[in-house]
């Protein structure tokens, strides 16, 4: 993901940032055309990048700061925030309501993603208990109606559309009326799109979201659009009450900066990612999980999640973290558990220091935690225990016994640093003391 080099470019600007000897204006106005080029070369718009530098110029007021603060620090964070705000526009995403029948619609250009996302929407709510069914009101594309039949049937998802009925208006209300009857409690509709922004195209939104008044309309789009973005998310909006947003192919090697630009130009919260072709690749999205992945500060509430959907409850390591003691024994328990059951290229991306290494996308991510678990296990009980400290001879000694290069196991020390900084505050900390007590983060 191309993503990964504005990560590195930000990252790498705030510790030049960190280790000049002085801080001055001089420092911070470096920093931020340093993260201004990042973001222009990832197709941020130039608009809203000025505004950024502005706002964060506007906050670091140093003459105001009293002498003893840490300014690096205030810095950073200051940084941190502006990036979240760019993704999110503060408003909370729609959520559905029990006992009615929702209606969501999906709009957007044609290749977007947007029938793909249907289905995969279809199935996140499907998973989640809510019974749900998909309608498929695009009679422009020729294949629209076979391909949403295809998924709904693989998907186990009851399925309206017409091979012959060409109004898609008529189509998309005989859909939702059936469902509505049936008593669906979620109803997705799939719309046209067209190659671009056409009069006929939006004249048609508007007619199906005059007749099936829908409770949400989700906006999709496609990651690799770059500056087009802005002008086509407004496109959108300024036709139809776009609420939501989800972005495509987010796998791909996108530069991501659309996305930043969607949400900007709907203001509407991005609510999913697509990250893949098929149904389970849909990732719920949270503006303050990505930035810190985005930073390589890795996504300890969306870790902390997946250890809660996999690892059983009321684990005695859980409460020992939770309690601020976390070993390498602890580690190597997680790890373990995550290998058995987990999906763990994604896990390994949470982790701190390595969500933004490209390389350890798909199986490089489980082969690199299992060279971690080789390594735990060549360590000592008191290594393991926390009673000796790992000095160079030992990293020297732990690598012999584990075939490992000396460096990797560097890596691993400086991986326990991370996590346990990560769970000695923050969400880490109160996510673990919540599961440790059999809640939910
Ligand atoms: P629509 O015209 O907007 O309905 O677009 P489709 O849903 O037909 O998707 C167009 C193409 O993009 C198809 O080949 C999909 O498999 C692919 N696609 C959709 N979402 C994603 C995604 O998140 N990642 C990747 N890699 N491909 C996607």
């Amino acid at each position: 993901m191309v993503l990964a080099d504005l990560g590195n470019q930000i990252s790498s600007a705030l510790a030049n940032m960190s280790n000049s000897t002085i801080i001055n204006e001089e420092t911070i106005d470096t920093l931020l055309k340093e993260v201004g080029n990042a973001l222009s070369r990832a197709d941020v718009s130039l608009k809203l990048i000025i505004q950024m530098r502005k706002n964060i110029k506007e906050q670091l007021k140093l003459d105001a700061m009293a002498a003893g603060l840490n300014k690096r620090r205030i810095i950073k964070k200051v940084v941190f925030d502006e990036l979240i705000k760019l993704l999110d526009p503060g408003v909370a995403p729609w959520k559905p309501t029990k006992g009615k029948s929702n209606i969501i619609m999906f709009v957007g250009l044609q290749g977007a993603g947007k029938t793909t996302s249907v289905t995969k929407l279809a199935s996140f709510y499907k998973r989640k208990g809510w019974a749900t069914a998909m309608v498929c009101a695009d009679t422009f594309r020729a294949g629209a109606f076979d391909q949403l039949k295809h998924n709904a049937t693989k998907a186990k998802i009851p399925f309206y559309g017409s091979d012959t009925d060409r109004d898609p208006v008529a189509v998309a209300k005989k859909g939702v009326d059936i469902f509505k009857k049936d008593g669906a409690e979620i109803i997705i509709v799939d719309t046209s799109g067209r190659h671009k922004q056409e009069e006929e195209l939006f004249k048609e939104m508007k007619e199906i979201e005059t007749v099936v008044k829908p409770d949400n309309v989700i906006f999709v789009m496609d990651s690799s659009i770059g500056q087009a973005a802005f002008d086509q998310a407004t496109a959108f909006k300024n036709s139809v009450s776009v609420g939501s947003v989800i972005i495509t192919k987010m796998d791909g090697n996108s530069k991501g900066g659309g996305a930043i630009s969607a949400v900007a130009a709907t203001k509407s919260p991005i609510i999913f990612i697509g990250t893949g072709e098929h149904i389970p690749d849909l990732d719920l999205f949270d503006a303050s999980s990505f930035v810190s992945k985005l930073l390589g500060m890795g996504d300890v509430k969306g870790m902390m999640n997946m250890i809660a959907d996999v690892v059983p409850k009321d684990t005695k390591a859980l409460e020992e973290i939770a309690s601020g003691k976390f070993t390498f024994r602890n580690m190597k328990q997680q790890f373990l558990q995550i290998l058995n059951l987990g999906p763990i290229d994604k896990f390994v991306q949470m982790m701190p220091g390595m969500s933004n290494i490209p390389q350890l996308q798909g199986d490089a991510g489980n082969l690199k935690l299992k060279a971690y678990i080789n390594i735990l296990d060549s360590m000592s009980d008191g290594e393991l225990d926390g009673k000796h400290q790992i000095t160079p001879q030992r990293i020297l000694r732990i690598a012999r016994g584990s075939g490992r290069h000396p460096r990797e196991v560097a890596e691993l020390v400086e991986q326990k640093k991370a996590f346990e900084k990560m769970f000695s505050k923050g969400p880490g900390l109160q996510n673990l003391a919540n599961m440790a007590k059999g809640g939910v983060p």
